[in-house]
């Protein structure tokens, strides 16, 4: 049996949420306005999401961790949206995030971009996810939808998933331009929230999107590195870095602060209408960079597969 834990997450209100982040971003962005609203309908462009919004018993789900990818790969760690769902007590749930792809169904290793209503009672799942991958002929990112490729919902080694009923209603929506402090979206928005909430953990999900400007990605390898990789420094020299270009729909999955369960704090993948894909960074462009985003904090916070042995590389 795989390991479950689960952790009540402190619930503020949206509107306590939109004061605190109208000031923690105003440090960070000159342009900043924060509001309820009801959620745009998702099966509309740029989303084309297969439910319509991201709400309805809001979870988050910390899956395995970046101890399976290294220092040395556990390619035995494959796990399953459909059961996962089941696991956080939320069968059907519609699932976004970031993850890694399941090597031994994908033949190799990609980002993958859940974006999976999963399957209830007769219905099977809808998997609109995509995954970025290095070609192996111009060594570029290549993103693909994985359902072109593949009929599973397998996903390997890690994952961090924003689950809910996909249901519309009402979420906060952050519009963030020029960025006039150091850090990346997401971080500024958890570390407002950590801020003000402290040792009450928040979590928060939803999607974004960088409308205008540039943004570092990065894409894993195909091939899993054949030596370990044990620090920082040699993670990024395996990982290949690419400047990738707007409009990049983002999949956030964000916790303020870890209440002792060895989480990723923020995880943010991203797809596009034009071939760029992978996990973000930060963008490089703050001169002309547009976020608008849409989150609601969830209630429950479900680890699962906890590594034993732990380490802090590569969580960035
Ligand atoms: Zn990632």
């Amino acid at each position: 049996m795989t390991r479950v834990e689960k952790f009540a997450l402190h619930i503020p209100s949206l509107e306590e949420i939109v004061g605190v982040l109208q000031n923690g971003l105003k440090e960070n962005y000159a342009d900043v306005q924060v509001c309820v609203v009801d959620c745009p309908d998702l099966t509309q462009k740029p989303f084309s999401f297969p439910v319509k919004g991201i709400c309805g018993k809001p979870r988050i789900a910390d899956v395995g961790g970046v101890p399976y990818l290294m220092p040395r790969v556990q390619k035995d760690k494959v796990y399953d949206l459909n059961s996962v769902a089941k696991e956080i007590q939320l069968p059907g749930a519609f699932v976004l995030g970031a993850g890694a792809v399941s090597s031994r169904i994908v033949g190799g290793n990609a980002e993958l971009i859940p974006i999976v209503h999963t399957q209830h009672d007769s219905k099977p799942a809808i998997n609109g996810s995509y995954m970025a991958r290095i070609s192996d002929t111009d060594g570029g990112c290549l993103l693909e939808k994985y359902s072109t490729k593949h009929q599973d919902c397998e996903f390997g080694l890690l994952a961090n998933l924003y689950a809910s009923e996909g249901r519309p209603g009402k979420v906060i929506e952050v519009k963030a331009n020029r960025r006039t402090g150091e850090q990346n979206f997401i971080s500024c928005i958890r570390k407002a929230l950590e801020k003000h909430y402290g040792d009450k953990p928040v979590g928060m999900g939803g999607t974004f999107v960088i409308q205008k400007g540039k943004a570092k990605i990065h894409v894993m390898p195909s091939e899993f590195s054949t030596g370990p990789l044990n620090t920082d420094e040699d993670v990024n020299s395996w990982l290949k870095f690419f400047e990738m270009k707007a409009p990049l729909i983002c999949q956030p999955v964000l916790v303020s602060r870890d209440p002792g369960f060895d989480l990723r704090l923020e995880h943010t993948h991203c797809f596009s209408h034009h071939g760029d894909g992978g996990h973000y960074h930060t963008d490089t462009t703050p001169e002309t960079v547009e976020y608008l985003g849409y989150f609601t904090p969830a209630e429950y916070l479900f680890r699962i597969d906890r590594p034993k042995e732990t380490h802090m590389v590569g969580r960035d």
